[in-house]
């Protein structure tokens, strides 16, 4: 059923929720705080508010897409929060998230902290695959639930306001953990003849068959045994990594995106871990926080 909800932030995300939310005939009060990115959101049937404290004073549903958390503070510095409902799906750090929630609170609000998981272009498409991680108020997520999943589908994750932001910084650093090996295995033939779209195909296919794996490492990690399942031990692992760097360096390639990880699998090889495979790394990794 239409709802009546309040967006601060035009940006490229906030502008896709936007038209999101107007396509499902939902009433929607904008702020931007350059104001003519507004204007074709009005055009399509939006409200626009003349200041942010305005358009959160709007409707009870406030959500806010901004550049990052400092933005966030600038923009509601002068807005009264008593009694909405605040959804920030601004890219933050767990921290910044459970501060926020904290500040909102302090003003009389409901918090919900969210982590988009898309690209403006899969947002409001069905099927897309686009969602959004959710955490903090319980209550505040099932009053608005429905609303919230037009533009992107919704995913609780808990009433820590830090975990959507936990969620959603977990899945883009094991990206990006792809997106270093992919860089890699192009660099390696490019000076060949061998067609980057024929690599491009087989890289996926292996990589789609490789993160099965990631189950495993679960099972490890909850039984506390690394050894269990194991099929690729780590003493052949490390063994095998000298074949990986020397082709590197026959083509003339940079092994630095691949070095800090083996030289945590030679570590942790050296603690006498030969028969688990790589989810001792994991263990490696922990350091005091900040
Ligand atoms: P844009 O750079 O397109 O837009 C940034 C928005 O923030 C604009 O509305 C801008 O206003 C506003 N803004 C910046 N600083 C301030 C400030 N001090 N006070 C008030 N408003 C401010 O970013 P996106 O829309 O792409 O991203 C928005 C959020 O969504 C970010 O946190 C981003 O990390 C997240 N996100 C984006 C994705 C993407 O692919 N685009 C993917 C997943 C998450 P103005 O128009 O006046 O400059």
């Amino acid at each position: 059923e239409p709802t009546s909800l309040t967006l601060l932030g035009l940006g490229a995300m906030g502008a896709a929720f936007a038209r999101a939310w107007l396509a499902a005939g939902h009433s929607l009060t904008v702020w931007n705080r350059t104001a003519s990115r507004a204007e074709p959101l009005a055009a399509d049937g939006a409200a626009v508010a003349a200041t942010a404290a305005g358009a959160v004073a709007a409707n009870r549903l406030v959500v806010v897409c901004l550049l990052d958390d400092d933005s966030v503070e600038e923009a509601l510095a002068g807005a009264d929060l008593t009694g909405r409902d605040l959804v920030n799906l601004t890219t933050s750090t767990p921290g910044q998230a459970r501060a926020r929630a904290e500040w909102a609170r302090g003003r009389g609000a409901r918090f919900l902290d969210g982590g988009i998981m898309a690209v403006p272009p899969m947002v409001g498409v069905p099927g897309s695959g686009a969602y959004c991680f959710y955490s903090g108020s319980r209550d505040l997520f099932d009053d608005h639930r429905g609303v919230l999943a037009v533009p992107a589908g919704a995913r609780y994750v808990g009433e820590d306001a830090g975990f959507a932001a936990l969620h959603d910084v977990a899945l883009l650093s094991a990206m990006y953990g792809m997106f270093a090996g992919i860089s890699h295995a192009f660099a390696l033939i490019r000076e060949e003849d061998i067609a980057p779209k024929d690599l491009a195909s087989l890289i996926a296919e292996w990589l789609n068959a490789m993160t099965g794996s990631v189950h495993l490492t679960a099972e490890q990690l909850q039984s506390g045994d690394y050894t269990k399942g194991v099929v690729s031990n780590l003493a052949m692992q490390v063994a095998g990594k000298t074949t990986l760097l020397r082709t590197a360096e026959e083509q003339g390639v940079s092994p630095e995106l691949l070095t800090p990880f083996f030289a945590l699998m030679e570590r942790r090889l050296a603690g006498g871990h030969g028969a688990e495979d790589t989810t001792g790394v994991i263990d490696l990794l922990a350091c005091t926080p900040a």
